[in-house]
């Protein structure tokens, strides 16, 4: 998601007793078979310890008193424990599981009354070691309610309204027997209580439901009906009710759906979309039944797109135009895709769009069970409205670039297609197809289509908790596009500069220290629906990305880092990882104990501060070399680079490591030379956020008062 929803904004209150109840849990987890396996317990420190960590939190940098190096490194107890479920090592442990949801969707859109109807069977699979008495489902459509639960803390949303999804029967499937049940709805979650336990450690049943709602209009944001020149676009999201996930952190996650993000189990789709015949259909996955909805003509194009570099149109301007219809033709057809091992689905629909496509330059997979592999594809759906060589012209190229980047540099593409939709623009992702806005041109469509699909990775394939950690999905994600935008076409959208990083100069170091200056500014560990509005971009996204880039540029260094970060998506891929699988993960496979960073950038809103304090000729030498003194005034004991520059005008560098700074806030350094030093610089390239620049700059002090050589700085 990338996109500010203008409305009033919420001051954000921090909840300390709840955040402090999840960082102190001791969990103790009853197996089935009888054993009790304990969790990582830290009895007697975690109280005190954490207690007066959260009571700082989140404490500005500018308001902090001097540095206390035994808080600083003091070790960090992670929120969620460690277990044979999630290892200390940051890995899925030895018990590890995690349940599916296997979906056959069929739904119809009527067009004249812009509504959705839809039936589905979904085949849960209970992998967890306990039985379960009911299921909960995320019925999302439910948002648009007038009586929502998102309509009050969030009242911008209270302008436009649905009856949401309306469910018309529920029943539930097993060992033959169909029983229907009558489901418990609160808000956007819906209770469906079995007839009998659905046993652990395999145990299936089938849930049947069939439902319609009315499809919002562009006010509903990520799903709506976008009008356009040459007609409606259906933009068809959380259109069915989807499982809620049951994991071993907190059983069934049912935080409501009041407007951040989601969280889903995986599963393989096969869903069918009935609309009017001259509409066509776009849709996650893959399109298994291209004779039946497609011309010859066009199932021809899409072979030669299969082997082209560049776009190749499937449906252009003049075929809208020609077959504009003055009434919806009465004959319909359906379009049939299948996609596996995927969180969810998402489709778009409309007579009005133009499609391209071209090759991605990735191994062919198998589109649906029994099918042989096929070339996949980068494509793009956009109105008349988009036609620009400044904009959806240039759209497919930009989806080849991104899937084929990030493919490379982090985790193989899974998905058949990846499809970028020019709709009213919602700025939003979906497995395989992201809806983006027509109008968009040049770096803004850039960076949206690559950000949006830089979330197939963040949390499509890693399948974090966007409703609890925002910071998991947008923030690394934020930071994979920013390393996109160096790479696209020799940097022609470098560096990336937009809403969601670097907003102000360009410069992270510059513009993040408005985050860790501003007392009402969140941590990155505040669940994501307490962050205001006012500060989901500047802390979730560019916050939570630029302390990527500090880790990988300044702390680890890129070698490093990047094994350790493709190790965390590739051991937690189609997985459900935690924040604190993230920072073990990274302490073990990075080897470096991180504790001092996690705590002062997620934990706490901590800057580094450092300054010069003296700068000399080294004592008892002819002028010659430097000692320099530096103090630590910062919480955020980053590495630091101090250069120094001599009377000839060259310099020399050194870095400074964190641990200079767990005994002692000075350290006086002497630096052999062979001539006078003439300044001195801390973070000469300003890639730390130093908190208070105005003292990393000194010149020397004393060597003229010495009478050993002139002032080299006159
Ligand atoms: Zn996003």
């Amino acid at each position: 998601m990338a996109i500010f929803i203008s409305g009033p904004q919420r001051s954000f209150r921090k909840r300390r007793s709840d955040f402090s109840t999840v960082l102190c849990r001791k969990t103790l987890l009853l197996i089935t078979s009888g054993l009790v396996l304990a969790g990582s317990s830290f009895p007697a420190i975690c109280a005190p310890a954490l207690t007066q960590e959260i009571s700082d939190a989140p404490t500005p940098s500018l308001r902090m008193p001097p540095p206390d190096p035994a808080r600083i490194f003091a070790p960090l107890a992670y929120p969620t424990p460690e277990n044979a479920f999630r290892t200390g090592s940051g890995s899925p442990g030895p018990l590890a599981w995690q349940n599916r949801a296997d979906y056959k969707i069929d739904t119809s859109i009527d067009t004249q009354n812009n509504t959705l109807t839809g039936s589905e069977t979904i085949t849960y699979t209970n992998n967890s070691p306990n039985a379960l008495e009911v299921l909960w489902l995320q019925l999302d459509q439910n948002i648009y309610r007038e009586d929502a639960r998102s309509s009050f803390s969030s009242p911008e949303r209270h302008g436009h309204h649905t009856d949401g999804m309306v469910i018309e029967s529920v029943a539930i499937e097993s060992d033959g027997h169909s029983t229907t049940i009558k489901p418990l709805i609160s808000d956007t979650r819906m209770q469906a209580a079995l007839p009998s336990p659905l046993s652990g450690k395999g145990g299936k049943i089938q849930i049947r439901i069939s439902w319609h709602y009315t499809i919002p209009g562009t006010w509903g944001g990520r799903t709506a009906v976008t009008p356009s020149k040459n007609g409606n676009i259906y933009e068809i999201a959380q259109f069915y009710p989807r499982m809620a996930v049951y994991d071993d952190v907190r059983g069934w996650d049912t935080a409501p759906y009041l407007g951040q993000e989601f969280y889903l189990d995986y599963g393989d789709f096969d869903y069918n979309v009935s609309v009017p015949a001259d509409f066509i259909v776009v849709g996650s996955g893959a399109l298994i039944n291209p004779s039946d909805v497609l011309s010859k003509e066009e199932q021809t194009r899409l072979e030669q797109a299969g082997k082209s570099d560049e776009r190749v149109m499937i449906r252009t301007r003049a075929e809208i135009e020609a077959a504009h219809p003055d009434n919806p033709p009465i004959t319909r057809k359906t379009w049939r895709f299948h996609m596996t091992n995927t969180r969810d689905v998402a489709f778009v629909a409309s007579h009005a769009l133009l499609w391209d496509a071209a090759r991605l330059d990735l191994p062919p997979i198998s589109p649906a069970p029994g099918k042989p592999p096929a070339p996949r594809l980068a494509m793009s759906v956009y109105p008349v409205e988009g036609i620009d060589s400044h904009g959806w012209d240039r759209s497919t190229s930009y989806v080849r670039h991104a899937i084929e980047y990030f493919s490379k540099q982090w985790y193989p593409y899974p998905w058949p297609n990846a499809i970028n939709v020019g709709g009213h623009g919602a700025g939003m992702e979906y497995p395989g197809l992201v809806l983006d806005g027509m109008n968009d041109r040049d770096p803004e469509l850039f960076w949206i289509t690559t950000h949006e699909l830089g979330h197939d990775w963040f949390p499509m394939i890693v399948g974090s908790n966007e409703r609890r950690h925002a910071f998991m999905d947008e923030g690394f994600n934020t930071f994979i596009d920013a390393m996109a935008s160096d790479h696209f076409n020799h940097g022609e959208f470098a560096p990336k500069h937009d809403g969601e990083y670097a907003p102000d100069t360009g410069r992270p170091a510059e513009d993040i220290l408005k985050v860790l200056n501003d007392p009402s500014a969140p941590i990155l560990m505040a669940p994501s629906d307490t962050v205001a509005e006012r500060w989901r971009h500047p802390v979730s996204y560019f916050k939570s990305a630029y302390g990527l880039t500090l880790l990988r540029e300044q702390i680890l260094g890129p070698e490093r880092f990047d094994r350790a970060f493709r190790r965390y998506i590739s051991l937690w891929a189609f997985r459900h990882p935690t924040p604190s699988d993230f920072f073990r993960l990274m302490d073990s496979e990075a080897g470096e104990d991180l504790s001092w960073f996690w705590r002062g950038w997620y934990f706490n809103n901590w800057g580094p501060d450092y300054a010069l304090t003296h700068v000399d000729c080294l004592p008892d030498t002819q002028a010659q070399g430097a000692q320099i003194t530096i103090q630590n005034k910062g919480w955020l004991p980053i590495p630091v680079t101090l250069q120094v520059t001599w009377a000839d005008n060259s310099t020399s560098r050194i870095r400074i490591p964190s641990e200079s700074w767990m005994l002692k806030q000075t350290l006086t350094l002497n630096i052999p030379g062979n001539q006078v030093v003439k300044s001195a610089e801390l973070d000469p390239d300003h890639v730390i956020p130093d908190t208070n620049r105005s003292d990393n700059v000194m010149e020397i002090q004393s060597c003229q008062k010495a009478g050993k050589q002139p002032n080299p700085t006159h």
